[in-house]
C-alpha cells in the first residue's frame, strides 16, 4: 500500500468529530492514514512515532498481520450472528481466552463494544447482583474524583471529571465520589507507586457512615487513572479499598480499560497491584483496537447469583446487538494469542526501568511540575499558563506532531502509553522530541 491509495475526503464538513475542537481541526486538519508497527503515517507519507498506542489500545503494535488475517477469515465465514438466545462458537472461544488471563475466579465474561459500554454494563451487573440476592436497597454507586469511565450515563455519572458532566444535566442519582489520589505536595516526582495516600481509601467509611452500607452497591475505580493524567495508586490504597468493600458487602469494580492486557507488565492491573476485584471492565487492548470490543469479567459467584437468582426467562436484561461480534471475537482471539506468544506483559515489564528513567529525565525541562510512571504509562505534568489551562500541553502536542511524534494531552498533562513492543530507540526518540517540544516555549 502506498500513500496514493489513501482516499482523500472531499469535504470535512459532515463528520462531527468526537472529543475534538471541530472548528479548530477543520481549519488545520491533522490526518493519519496508515499504521504499521510503532508508527502512523500521514496521507503525505510522513512517519509519526506512536507514543500513545493509538489511544492506550494498540498494545501489540499496528497492522499485525495475524489479527488482520483472523478478521478477514472470520468475515468470510460468518459476518454476524444474532445475540438473542443464540450463540456462535467464536464468542465462547474468545470469552474462554479472556478467562485464562483474568485473576483466578473472575472467569465469567460479558461482551460489549467499548469501554463506555463495559462501564455501564459493570454498574448494571452490580445492581442486578444485589437485587438477585434480595438486597434491593443497595442502589448507591461510588466512583472517584478524576475517574474516567467513558461517556455513557452510568460511567459518566460515576466518573469524576467536571467538564465531562456539566453539559449534561443532573446525571444518575445516588452517586457519590471518593477523593482522588493525586497528592502533589507529598508525592511529586514519585517513581512508580507513590508512598503517600493509602488512607484516602478510608473516605469510603465516611460514605458508609453517611448513607449506610445497606444502600451501597459498588465502588468503581481505575487501578491507574489514565485519562485524567496518569494517577498511580498510592502503595496500599487499593488493598485498603478492597478490605473496606469486603467489610461492608460492597462490590469492587476495577475499570481495566487502560490497565488491562499487559500495560502494567501483568495481564491486568489487578495482578500487578495484588488486589482482585469482583468485576472488571476491559476494552481497547482486547482486540488491539482492530475491531471495537469491550468486555466485563465477573467473579463466578456474581454470575451464579444473577443467573440462578432471577426468575426463568431472560435472567439479565442487558446486551448489545454486537455483543461478542464474530469479527471482534476473531480479533480478540488473535490478539490474545500474540499477548501470549510474544509475552507482551513480559516485554512491558522488561522495558519499565528504562521507561521510568526516560520519563524522569524530563524533570529538568522548564514548566515540568510532576512526572508519574507505572508499567508502560507515563504522565508529564506542566504548569498551566495563567488563565489558559491546557494551552501549554496542547502546544507541546502540536510541536511533537510536527516533529513526527504522537503524544496525548489532557489538561496540562502529557500522557504516554506506547505499544508494548516499544524499543529503547523509540523511547529515546519519544523523550528527546518531547524534551525539545517542552523547551521550545522557553527558547
Ligand atoms: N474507562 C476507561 C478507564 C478509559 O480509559 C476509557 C477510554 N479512554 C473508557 C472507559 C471508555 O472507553 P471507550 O472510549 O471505548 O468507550
Amino acid at each position: 500500500m502506498n500513500e496514493l491509495s489513501v482516499p482523500r475526503p472531499n469535504s470535512l464538513d459532515a463528520f462531527w468529530m468526537p472529543f475534538s475542537d471541530n472548528k479548530y481541526f477543520k481549519g488545520t486538519p491533522r490526518m493519519l492514514a496508515r499504521a504499521e508497527g510503532m508508527h502512523y503515517y500521514t496521507p503525505e507519507g510522513r512517519e509519526i512515532l506512536d507514543g500513545t498506542a493509538g489511544l492506550w489500545c494498540c498494545n501489540a503494535g499496528h497492522g499485525r498481520v495475524e489479527i488482520v488475517q483472523a478478521i478477514q477469515k472470520q468475515a468470510a465465514i460468518m459476518d454476524f450472528a444474532p445475540t438473542f438466545q443464540l450463540g456462535h462458537p467464536i464468542a465462547f472461544e474468545a470469552a474462554s481466552r479472556i478467562a485464562e488471563i483474568t485473576p483466578e475466579g473472575v472467569d465469567r465474561v460479558f461482551f460489549t463494544n467499548s469501554g463506555s459500554e463495559s462501564a455501564d454494563t459493570a454498574l448494571k451487573i452490580a445492581l442486578a447482583y444485589h437485587k438477585a440476592r434480595g438486597e434491593s436497597s443497595r442502589v448507591r454507586l461510588i466512583g472517584r474524583e478524576r475517574g474516567y469511565h467513558g461517556v455513557g450515563f452510568g460511567g459518566m455519572s460515576v466518573g469524576g471529571i467536571g467538564p465531562n458532566r456539566k453539559q449534561f444535566g443532573a446525571l444518575l442519582p445516588y452517586v457519590d465520589h471518593l477523593p482522588h489520589t493525586h497528592l502533589p505536595a507529598k508525592n511529586a516526582f514519585a517513581k512508580g507507586e507513590p508512598q503517600h495516600g493509602a488512607e484516602l481509601a478510608d473516605a469510603l467509611e465516611n460514605l458508609v457512615a453517611l448513607h449506610g452500607a445497606e444502600t451501597i452497591a459498588a465502588v468503581m475505580v481505575e487501578p491507574v487513572a489514565g485519562s485524567t493524567g496518569v494517577l498511580v495508586p498510592p502503595v496500599g490504597y487499593l488493598k485498603r479499598l478492597r478490605e473496606l468493600c469486603d467489610k461492608h458487602g460492597i462490590l469492587l469494580i476495577f475499570d481495566e480499560v487502560i490497565t488491562g492486557f499487559g500495560r502494567l507488565g501483568t495481564n491486568f492491573g489487578a495482578e500487578r497491584l495484588g488486589v482482585t476485584p469482583d468485576i472488571m471492565t476491559m476494552a481497547k487492548g482486547l482486540t488491539n483496537a482492530a475491531v471495537p470490543m469491550g468486555a466485563v469479567a465477573v467473579k463466578n459467584g456474581v454470575y451464579d447469583t444473577i443467573v440462578n437468582g432471577m426468575p426463568a426467562g431472560i435472567e439479565f436484561f442487558h446486551g448489545y446487538t454486537y455483543s461478542g461480534h464474530p469479527l471482534a471475537a476473531a480479533a480478540a482471539i488473535a490478539t490474545l494469542e500474540l499477548h501470549k506468544t510474544e509475552d507482551l506483559p513480559g516485554r512491558a515489564r522488561a522495558m519499565e526501568p528504562y521507561w521510568e528513567d526516560a520519563m524522569h529525565s524530563l524533570k529538568s525541562a522548564p514548566n515540568v511540575i510532576d512526572i508519574r510512571n507505572f508499567g508502560l504509562i507515563g504522565g508529564i505534568e506542566l504548569s498551566s499558563r495563567p488563565g489558559k489551562p491546557g494551552a501549554r500541553a496542547m502546544d507541546v502536542f502540536r510541536r511533537c506532531f510536527d516533529k513526527g511524534v504522537l503524544v496525548r494531552v489532557t489538561a496540562d498533562i502529557v500522557a504516554l502509553s506506547p505499544p508494548l513492543i516499544v524499543e529503547n530507540a523509540h523511547v529515546d526518540r519519544l523523550v528527546g522530541t518531547l524534551d525539545e517540544a517542552i523547551r521550545a516555549e522557553a527558547a
